[in-house]
């Protein structure tokens, strides 16, 4: 009788949802679940994985109330119960339970093996990687309770895989017991094919399947490799069922990946990070850094030289410097512009330069020394106002092959001595003030933005 009804009341939810679904979505998500009990208050449900019993809230909470038993607020009165798989795994799901014999972390000789220069120490923060860094700091200090999974994109040479081996640095030192493995995807792919030439694929299983922390480098190499791609998601998911942290890499955001939906709905489950290409001074920051490093002795200036040219790679920029100290080690000689222009000509990029009038100088003067470009053209004296104006008729005359009366007019008609006495008086300050060195540099390289 209690069957019968629990049946019905399931079943009818099922046929009125599949209508109000698409079929992937209905197979992914409902098919797999089963009812287990149900009483007058509550109806307890078998899902394959906790990302189920979360979707399913977040998606279809009024649904569900409409057939399932409801508590005082009007909320399904559910019961998730994670599903254990068979101990025997016909379907290629990996059992849930944990092996008794705990397997060792160098399994088939994958030795953690992590670059020495990767930690959290050694990465140098800016706007474009402060949310990575402070989000896979939060997942290396309380591994599985803070973002579980944490994936993090961003472009080629952008600091993702040190960003990786930082997590599993700080586990090792922070707390030694607890079981790290860090992979490529490759690498992965590699021994799934040794192991299963080699008949040893449920010791591999075993061996995932222990794991406290999974840390993936470079997903997007699962694409289009249909029978990995399976195996991989299961493995995902029994250690996100199991609370043990997982953290992925990849070139682009999950829903740009050619995987498939249900692993794609699983990596966007926990936290997606972007790491975005460094600022001029994190690019100045990053370069001393690595530059104190090698032994270098590199100006300010000339750092600042070196960031203005290589702008989308930290990679590259760390190439500059190698070469930079190969070849001044080599001559004997100090880093100065005229070394750098030689050395690394060839490296740097140049952009087109958009056409730079007065207009787009005012603009960028006003946003770097917050005043308005009303008062920039204006005749205010005032030592706020008047100082960024002069850096403006200073830019102006550095940057627009124009006569000293053109320039000076579109500055509210000023005269052209106004104009040569700022462009002399910046001129000379520039010499002796880093500070207005540096805010010169980063309104010119808003310009060419
Ligand atoms: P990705 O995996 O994103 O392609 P990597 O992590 O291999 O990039 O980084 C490329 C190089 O740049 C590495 O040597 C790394 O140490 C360095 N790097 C990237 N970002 C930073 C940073 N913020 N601070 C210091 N070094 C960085
Ligand atoms: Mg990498």
């Amino acid at each position: 009788m209690l069957a019968e009804k629990i049946e019905e009341t399931w079943s009818q939810f099922l046929v009125f949802i599949e209508k109000q679904c698409s079929s992937a979505e209905y197979k992914n998500w409902f098919a797999p679940i089963n009812v287990l009990s149900e009483s007058e208050h509550e109806i307890v449900l078998e899902v394959p994985n906790i990302f189920v019993r979360e979707y399913l809230l977040d998606n279809y909470r009024r649904e569900l109330a409409l057939f399932v038993p409801s508590d005082d607020q009007g909320n399904p009165s559910i019961v998730f119960q994670v599903a254990q798989s068979k101990p025997k795994a016909s379907n290629g799901e990996l059992p849930l339970d944990i092996p008794e014999e705990t397997p060792t972390p160098d399994f088939r000789g994958h030795r953690l093996q992590l670059n020495r220069y990767y930690t959290f120490e050694n990465f140098i923060e800016g706007a474009s990687n402060q949310f990575v860094k402070s989000a896979a700091l939060g997942v290396a200090m309380r591994p599985g309770k803070s973002y579980n999974p944490l994936f993090i994109h961003g472009g080629v040479g952008l600091g993702k895989t040190h960003v990786l081996h930082g997590i599993a640095h700080y586990i090792q030192k922070d707390n030694r017991k607890l079981r790290v493995q860090c992979i490529t995807t490759e690498s992965f792919i590699n021994d799934l094919v040794d192991n299963l030439r080699n008949k040893s694929i449920d010791k591999m299983k075993r061996f995932y399947r222990s794991l406290d922390v999974l840390l993936v480098d470079d997903i997007q190499f699962l694409q289009s490799r249909l029978n990995f791609e399976e195996e991989f998601c299961n493995m995902f998911e029994a250690l996100i069922n199991q609370n043990k942290q997982v953290v992925i890499t990849s070139d682009k955001p999950p829903s740009q990946l050619k995987l498939s939906e249900r692993l794609i709905a699983r990596m966007e489950w926990g936290l997606v990070a972007n790491i975005g290409v460094p600022d001029l001074e994190t690019r100045v920051a990053i370069l001393q850094h690595k530059a104190e490093i090698k032994g270098v002795r590199l100006p300010q200036n000339i750092a600042f030289f070196i960031a203005e040219h290589i702008f989308n790679n930290v990679r590259q920029l760390e190439g500059a410097i190698n070469r930079l100290s190969a070849y001044c080690q080599m001559m004997g000689l100090d880093v100065t512009e005229d070394v750098v222009e030689k050395i690394l000509s060839e490296m740097f990029q140049y952009v087109p330069k958009k056409k730079i009038t007065v207009e787009s100088i005012m603009r960028s003067v006003s946003s770097m020394f917050n005043v308005r470009v009303s008062d920039l053209r204006g005749s205010s004296r005032t030592k706020e106002i008047a100082f960024p104006r002069q850096v403006a008729m200073y830019l102006a005359k550095e940057l627009i092959n124009e006569s000293l009366i053109k320039l000076a007019s579109s500055f509210g008609g000023k005269t052209h001595s106004t104009l040569l006495h700022s462009w002399n008086k910046i001129k000379k300050q520039i010499e002796k003030d880093e500070t207005l060195r540096r805010q010169i540099h980063m309104t010119k390289q808003n310009l060419e933005e």
